[in-house]
């Protein structure tokens, strides 16, 4: 296996590298070398064809020996200096100090196809950001991360992507509920890349310190590689920095709001400063819709990462990155001004998403409203997210809007509670249906052209909470079967998949209220 190594950002690694006691408190570094655990037994449990393209890496490379003991930290790549990253952050809302990669480790760059693409261990052992932690990752979790962030990309989501999933052979001790009791679970090795980590915490960190020289060159850095298209020069270079970060912010939340993804953790060291989703997880999916529904049981208390509000922490978190900033432009007044465009931005670009997803595509004014009360509907009856939307598509809007309830046979599959209760859910949907109706009579496309264009926004597959448990479950006997059959039906999730069927349905009751499928806590 041959990687085009990208020696801008490689360096000779010191003569004294940590490699025992990676564990210390950073001062005036924006990152420290480190050398990743070696894994006792590495085995390849899965890996995604389409990331080792994107290196240059074929499917033969993918199963030779190299690969695994790259990917799994045991071998580091010739001419490489691996490294971890300082950050700070928020975390639920209070400042948290320093963070920094307590468990990843940036084990080379590529140059491919004219991109460049970091590759990062997570779970290869201590860092000097590691705190009082093992710097290791579990099975489960890594799984997760796997499948989650693969499945995005294929929903178009940005994201970081995932390269290969490897058992380390060791075993990592979790509480997995924080409810004191321990348990020995197996160890793995996730490579995650992209074309940065960059979060707001790495900035955040600097200005916290009053370093502000090095914030300056952290910032230029980032502009110069990863925001080429900002021209300006001085404050107004950092400014427009500060836009695009919002804007690529605002982008990705709202495809989270479309596919009803919940982070579970957004933190401002969650936040990559280019507009990915980074860092799978407590993670989940909404199956009822609901906004105020979160996974993270960590965050049972506020709920302050529930679905409904992701919008409002994006927006929280920036004006953090603009306190971060503040240093280099010493002026509060033009980065407000810039904070305080985010809801002009939101919004008209959210009611269009909103819109698409139920096939409406002119403008029309009581849209808006249209949109608030089938938020409302949704939330009324438990109704499926991916099953209701994928389904309205079959609407006719020729079709009677009776009491019987005809009209909702498209999206019967939907409903959770729908037994002995039908007349109920047929009646109490009738006026947002007919107002539906008259709407749909407004736009110029047919009946296929408009499903069509809904399936292109609405997910027949998701990555459901308790299929990835499922997986997990079956992964820990030792069969990786199912792992391999969700990626292989997340990589099209807009296309029928007839032979996929079974996984186009509500989650089945046992999952409600289950460990790994509704409840998921930080411990990874
Ligand atoms: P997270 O909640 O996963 O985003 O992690 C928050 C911080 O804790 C980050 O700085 C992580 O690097 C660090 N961290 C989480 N788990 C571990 C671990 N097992 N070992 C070392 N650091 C960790
Ligand atoms: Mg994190």
């Amino acid at each position: 296996m041959k990687l085009e190594l990208d020696d801008t950002f490689t360096a000779e690694l010191p003569a004294d590298p940590v490699t025992t006691n990676n564990r210390c408190q950073v001062v005036q570094a924006a990152y420290s070398y480190v050398i990743p655990r070696q894994p006792t037994s590495p085995k390849l449990v899965h890996a995604s064809e389409e990331t080792a393209a994107l290196l240059g890496i074929t499917k033969e490379e993918i199963m030779s020996q190299a690969f695994l003991e790259v990917f799994s930290g045991s071998t580091p790549l010739e001419g490489a200096a691996p490294y971890a990253m300082v950050y700070g952050g928020h975390q639920f809302g209070t400042w948290a100090g320093q963070l920094g990669d307590g468990r990843a480790i940036n084990i080379g760059e590529v140059f491919h196809h004219g991109q460049r693409w970091v590759m990062q261990l997570k779970g290869a052992g201590e860092t000097p950001y590691s705190r009082s932690a093992d710097g290791l990752a579990v099975l489960r979790s890594s799984i997760r991360e796997h499948l989650c962030s693969e499945a995005m990309h294929h929903l178009r989501v940005p994201t970081t992507r995932s390269l290969s999933l490897i058992l380390t052979g060791d075993e990592v001790m979790r509480d997995m509920m924080y409810d004191g009791n321990p348990e020995l679970e197996k160890g793995a090795v996730v490579c995650r890349v992209a074309p940065s980590f960059l979060r707001f915490g790495n900035y955040q960190i600097f200005t916290a310190r009053k370093d502000v020289e090095n914030l300056k060159k952290l910032v230029d850095y980032t502009i110069q590689y990863f925001f080429p298209e900002i021209k300006t020069d001085g404050k107004e270079k950092y400014l427009d920095f500060y836009r695009r970060v919002m804007e690529k912010t605002v982008n990705m939340v709202i495809h989270w709001q479309r596919v009803g993804f919940v982070h579970g953790v957004m933190n401002t060291d969650n936040m990559s400063v280019l507009g990915l989703t980074i860092d799978y997880g407590p993670y989940g999916w909404l199956e009822g819709y609901d906004p105020g529904w979160t996974p993270n049981t960590t965050d049972r208390q506020t709920r302050r990462y529930r679905f409904g509000y992701q919008p409002n922490i994006a927006f929280w978190n920036l004006m953090q990155l603009g306190n971060a900033l503040y240093p280099l432009i010493e002026d509060t007044e033009p980065l407000e001004e810039i904070l305080n465009s985010y809801g002009s931005i939101y919004t008209p670009a959210y009611l269009e998403m909103m819109k698409s997803k139920i096939g409406l595509f002119v403008h029309e004014d009581g849209d808006r409203a249209l949109i608030d009360d089938l938020e409302q509907m949704l939330t009324f009856s438990e109704t499926d997210m991916t099953i209701f939307f994928r389904q309205l598509a079959d609407f006719d809007p020729t079709i009677d809007i009776d009491l019987q309830g005809k009209y909702l046979e498209v999206v019967k599959d939907a409903f959770y509670e729908a037994n002995g209760k039908w007349e109920i859910i047929a009646s109490a949907w009738q006026d947002w249906f007919t107002a539906y109706q008259q709407r749909l009579f407004k736009e110029n496309i047919d009946l296929k052209e408009r499903k069509k264009r809904m399936n292109e926004v609405n997910p027949k597959y998701v990555l459901r909470n308790y299929m990835a448990q499922l997986a997990i479950d079956e992964a820990d006997k030792g069969d990786y079967t199912l792992i391999d059959k969700l990626f292989t039906m997340l990589k099209q999730p807009y296309n029928e998949q007839p032979e996929f069927q079974k996984w186009f349905a509500r989650r089945p009751e046992w999952a409600r209220h289950k460990v790994g499928c509704s409840m998921l806590s930080c411990s990874s």
